[in-house]
């Protein structure tokens, strides 16, 4: 049976994470969450005490540090150096950091290259900002996920409080906001619809129908032989 790529790209709290892993999970392809690579190298900046603004030392930092993500039982668990960090990296101050980390165009470079190492095989779902336009522009299947705010803003608290944390839904939107922006008008391979990709807003949609919706994609084109 062929194996094919997906490509799954959107805003944060648009439904890619989760759509991507259960995909993967029907698909028995490999989930990889680009997201959560950024995300670690953010907490070892952080930790390191190395300013947002210094670009250079944080690239420096992206190139000597080893990322792995690893199946676990409750989903993707990531690892720095060989260090689980899986909670660490869903931190605020993580999450308020992590679109300025992203914006340096040698530590997309990093990361990138191994994404790009990761697919190789086929077999995968990778879940990004960029993987339709930049890392993979080849995937067999593009995926734009978006969703209206109210629908984001609810999704992203719940999550919060599974993770026992309380935040008012207007410091939400505004952090979800702010990401949208810096995300979109970075230089460095900002998030964008790639010209083949398709669009689902997910905002009436329930996790269902929306892993039903890639799933039948993927099998018009594995079972098609095309793209
Ligand atoms: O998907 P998630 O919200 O965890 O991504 C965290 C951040 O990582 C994004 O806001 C973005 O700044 C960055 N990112 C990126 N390119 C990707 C995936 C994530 O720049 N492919």
């Amino acid at each position: 049976m062929r194996t094919i790529v997906i490509a799954i790209d959107g805003p944060a709290a648009s439904g890619k994470s989760t759509t991507a892993r259960l995909v993967a999970r029907r698909l028995g392809y490999l989930h990889i969450d680009t997201g959560a690579m950024y995300r670690a190298v953010t907490f070892r900046v952080l930790e390191e005490k190395i300013p947002l603004e210094n670009a250079d030392r944080i690239s420096a930092l992206a190139e000597k540090t080893q990322l792995r993500l690893e199946k676990g039982e409750n989903g993707l668990r990531v690892f720095v150096d060989e260090r689980d960090v899986t909670e660490q990296v869903r931190s605020a101050q993580v999450t308020r950091s992590v679109s300025i980390v992203s914006s340096y165009q040698r530590v997309r470079n990093v990361l990138v290259r191994e994404q790009r190492r990761m697919a190789e095989g086929g077999g995968v779902v990778l879940e990004g900002r960029d993987i339709g336009t930049v890392v993979l522009p080849n995937a067999d299947l593009k995926i734009y996920m978006i969703a209206n705010m109210p629908e984001r803003v609810k999704r992203r608290q719940k999550d919060l409080q599974g993770a026992g944390v309380d935040i008012d839904g207007v410091a939400l939107e505004r952090e979800i906001s702010e990401r949208d922006r810096l995300d979109s008008t970075r230089e460095a391979s900002p998030l964008r619809k790639a010209s083949d990709a398709i669009e689902v807003d997910t905002s009436g949609m329930s996790v269902e129908d929306q892993v039903e919706f890639v799933v039948a994609r993927a099998k018009e084109i594995i079972e098609g032989g095309g793209r």
